[in-house]
């Protein structure tokens, strides 16, 4: 594709908040009817910059033009007059309202879609040019997350946008899922729209967009590359610098030290567990499995088929409806959720931001909301000083990036936001620790610290049961690996087994 003029600029954008600098001298344009990959580690300062596009904040430095004109953005109308919409990793959409009703709540400068009619026909015909699937009658809270982001797109579609924002659309997605996505992204391309694609996956980068500008650390290291002349290999170097043969993840299990240790007792034996779907359907049925101290066990499979049940039984917050769980020999099958961690269970749930770190309190708080519970700061006063004291120690232990005890853990990007997780309960009481997706949504180099992490953990004897989507995840970690599929353990294979025989019992072809 030849590129015009550009549609969109912006010019050495500086940003800063308090001390802390997150955007450096930033510059990105980009054309219409392009895909432009904004590409960078978490913490680059992509999102900020995407922020100040669309007016919630507001640069300290640089300018920005719209079809060679200055631009002023002052507040977020600005942009949205100005055709440019954003989809936010989080969904701006209420949850007890339709998809039609979201949009009615959003329009109010667009006279024309004023009526239910008129904005259910008009996100209709978006999600057809676009080619999605779209029920726009069902309440949001009903929907799937890929159906959520759907009509979050063709609401902003809908209200006018010609540039389209997507940041990370395909995290919270499966790979099918992400895979129609993107032809979608590629049609609404096609179609004269210009999308920018916020994402640090490499592959996307390469297949799906036409030019890409690459930020590390608030600056920006390659700006509008053509990517049919770069290398997944190149785009990682510039992405993360000389270091990233360093931090890729290995794909084979480090045998210096779980995989030689001799194994250790079973610290989680399940047998014949079942357990049933909200809504009465069996999910888990007839699952045994034993986790050994130093051993992780990987359990593969498509996303859906109980891994989120069996995941949600074994912690305590869903009932098992038959079968035994045993936590380092103690019957832990009607225990809840905190005598269970008492006999050293961890939890790393795949929705980390929902179930297991509260956003609105800070970092320090969330770092110590388990000890809080057991006492460790006071029985009646909160020892605040001691709490703050060991948050900035842990923080520097676990090199969470931009952190600091008073920030808001809302703020973090995924990555150090999952390494507060994990300096949380890989703490010296934990035995066994349930991975759900730990790196679902971080870049290569958390990932690869997620993975050091549980690693590290396995090496000085607990046991970890790995549950993952992902293939080359569950292949770099585990000793064993397990398939589930449709609530029942398929089979068994060795931690070296190839991709090839996982794939086949996942998919069930055997
Ligand atoms: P990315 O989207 O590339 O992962 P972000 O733009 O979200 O990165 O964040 C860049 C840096 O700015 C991070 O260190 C983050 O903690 C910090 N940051 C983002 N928003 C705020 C804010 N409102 N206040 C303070 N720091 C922030
Ligand atoms: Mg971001």
């Amino acid at each position: 594709m030849s590129l015009g003029a550009p549609l969109l600029t912006l010019s050495a954008i500086d940003k800063s908040f308090d001390i802390h600098r997150v955007l450096e001298g930033v510059s990105f344009d980009l054309a219409k009817g392009e895909v432009h990959a904004l590409l960078g580690e978490n913490g680059a300062g992509k999102s900020t910059l995407m922020n100040i596009l669309i007016g919630v904040y507001s640069a300290d430095a640089g300018s920005l033009t719209l079809e060679g004109l200055p631009l002023i953005i002052g507040k977020p109308s600005d942009s949205a007059r100005h055709g440019i919409g954003m989809v936010h990793q989080h969904f701006r959409l209420v949850d007890r309202l339709t998809p039609t009703e979201n949009l009615l709540l959003a329009a109010d400068d667009h006279p024309h879609l004023k009526t239910r009619t008129a904005a259910r026909n008009a996100l209709l015909a978006t999600a057809r040019e676009v080619g999605f699937t779209l029920n726009p009658d069902c309440p949001v809270g009903e929907l799937s997350v890929a159906e959520k982001q759907r009509a979050e797109i063709c609401k902003v579609l809908a209200l006018g946008a010609r540039i389209l924002i997507l940041d990370e659309p395909t995290a919270v997605l499966t790979d099918a899922e992400a895979s129609s996505m993107l032809g979608a992204i590629r049609r609404m391309a096609e179609s004269g729209r210009s999308i920018i694609l916020i994402t640090h996956k490499l592959r996307e980068v390469v297949g799906f967009s036409h030019r890409v500008t690459i930020m590390r650390r608030g600056k920006t290291v390659a700006a509008g590359l053509d990517t049919t002349q770069l290398s997944i290999e190149k785009i990682a170097s510039l992405m993360m610098g000389s270091s990233a043969s360093s931090v890729a993840p290995s794909s084979t299990p480090d045998t210096t030290t779980s995989s030689l240790q001799p194994r250790g007792p079973d610290l989680l034996a399940i047998a014949h567990l079942h357990a049933q779907r909200d809504d009465g359907a069996p999910a888990v049925t007839d699952v045994s499995l034993r986790v050994r101290a130093g051993e992780i066990l990987g359990l593969a499979g498509v996303g859906g088929n109980g891994q989120h049940e069996l995941v949600e039984t074994l912690n305590g917050i869903r009932s098992a409806s038959a079968g035994s769980v045993m936590i380092d020999g103690a019957d832990a099958l009607e225990l809840p959720p905190n005598q269970r961690r008492q006999l050293g269970l961890r939890v790393i749930p795949a929705d980390r931001m929902a179930t297991a770190l509260a956003s609105d309190l800070t970092i320090a708080a969330n770092l110590s909301l388990t000890a809080v519970v057991r006492g460790r700061f006071g029985r009646f006063w909160l020892n605040r000083r001691r709490m703050e004291r060991e948050a900035k120690a842990s923080i520097e232990q676990h090199d969470i990036a931009g952190a600091r005890p008073h920030g808001r853990m809302g703020l973090l990007s995924g990555g150090n936001a999952q390494k507060v997780l994990l300096a949380r309960e890989i703490d010296s009481g934990m035995k066994l620790l349930l991975a759900h997706s730990p790196t679902r949504g971080l870049d290569i180099r958390a990932s690869a610290a997620v993975h050091q992490r549980l690693r590290e953990a396995v090496a000085q004897g607990a046991a970890c049961l790995l549950v993952s989507e992902d293939v080359e995840e569950i292949m770099a970690l585990s000793d064993r690996i397990c398939v589930i599929s449709a609530g029942k353990i398929t089979g068994e294979l060795p931690g070296d087994a190839s991709a090839a025989d996982i794939g086949r019992l996942i998919l069930g072809h055997e």
